[in-house]
């Protein structure tokens, strides 16, 4: 595995590659849902390029740019293991120059909704670091998981828009056994708090069973309802949890209608302490 941080350097060596590029791009504290990625991406049998890139344009003021944990050392043990083959690990003046760009890409789909409302410069600056991303690695195929499903979507906007000639692949999100999704923040919870934490998982569970039940019985629930009672039973079960948002939308668009159904996801993120946690099931 090669090891690179300059963007000359990973150019030349993707200079003389003729086979398919397939691209992770991470933000490294590499855990076992980053491993699935990177062994789905081996599995499609190209040339496997990781990149580990604290970005911090898609951090809003206040957020946790600073305390988001870098593991350089392990992430680059777990890459040489999982076999990629070229690992890229560039700094900021790397990817962002003289840190003026007078050029910017500004997303509006899905801007306003779930973690958009919450961190409204979050998927710009997802978006302006993926732009870079993709036209330094030019993969022909790129990986992102579905638990940050609505990246997921700004992703697939960003390449059919500006014409990537990127396939996007989205992978299902990897869990501890108690449900918890699987991320690079959950090093950053207490003891107590890591025990709360699949409380998160658990309620989008509910709102799934009663989705389910609703079906059977042929009855139609109402979303707000299913949310309004979710966040109900979060907080009866683990009072201390501050909910960002509990929601049913559309899987596509992310747009709301007005009953539970089989198109639809239900998408959540709380904070408990000073980590900020989201997940999301599909209700199908
Ligand atoms: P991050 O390092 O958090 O920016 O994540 C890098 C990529 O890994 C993104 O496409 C994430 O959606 C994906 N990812 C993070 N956690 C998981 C997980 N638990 N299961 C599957 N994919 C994940």
């Amino acid at each position: 595995m090669q090891v690179v941080q300059r963007v000359a350097d990973i150019r030349n060596i993707l200079k003389g590659i003729s086979e398919k590029v397939i691209f992770v791009p991470t933000m490294g504290a590499l855990h076992a849902g980053h491993e699935k990625l990177i062994q789905d991406a081996k599995e499609l049998g190209g040339f496997v390029v990781v990149s580990v890139y604290v970005n911090p344009t898609q951090f809003g003021s206040g957020e946790d740019l600073l305390s988001y944990p870098r593991l350089a050392e392990a992430d680059t043990a777990i890459c040489e293991k999982n076999g990629v083959d070229v690992l890229f690990m560039p700094e900021t003046k790397d990817i962002y120059g003289d840190g003026k760009p007078q050029i910017r890409l500004t997303i509006k789909s899905f801007a306003d909704v779930l973690c958009g409302k919450d961190r409204p410069s979050h998927f710009n600056g997802v978006v302006q670091v993926l732009t870079r991303l993709f036209n330094i690695v030019k993969p022909d195929v790129a990986l992102f998981g579905q638990k940050d499903y609505q990246q997921l979507l700004v992703v697939k906007r960003l390449v059919s828009d500006l014409l990537f000639p990127i396939e996007i692949i989205g992978v299902p999100t990897v869990r501890e056994k108690d449900g918890l999704a699987m991320s690079s923040r959950n090093v950053n919870l207490s003891l107590r708090e890591r025990e709360i934490a699949p409380i998160l998982h658990k309620t989008l569970q509910w709102i799934k069973s009663k989705a389910e039940t609703a079906r059977f019985d042929r009855r139609a629930l109402p979303i707000e309802w299913a949310e309004d009672e979710a966040k109900k039973w979060l907080k009866t079960h683990e009072p201390d949890v501050e909910i960002d948002y509990i929601e049913v939308l559309n899987n596509d668009d992310l747009t709301k209608g007005q009953f539970l159904a089989s198109n639809t996801h239900a998408f959540g993120a709380i904070r408990i302490g000073k980590t900020r946690l989201i997940d999301n099931i599909a209700l199908d």
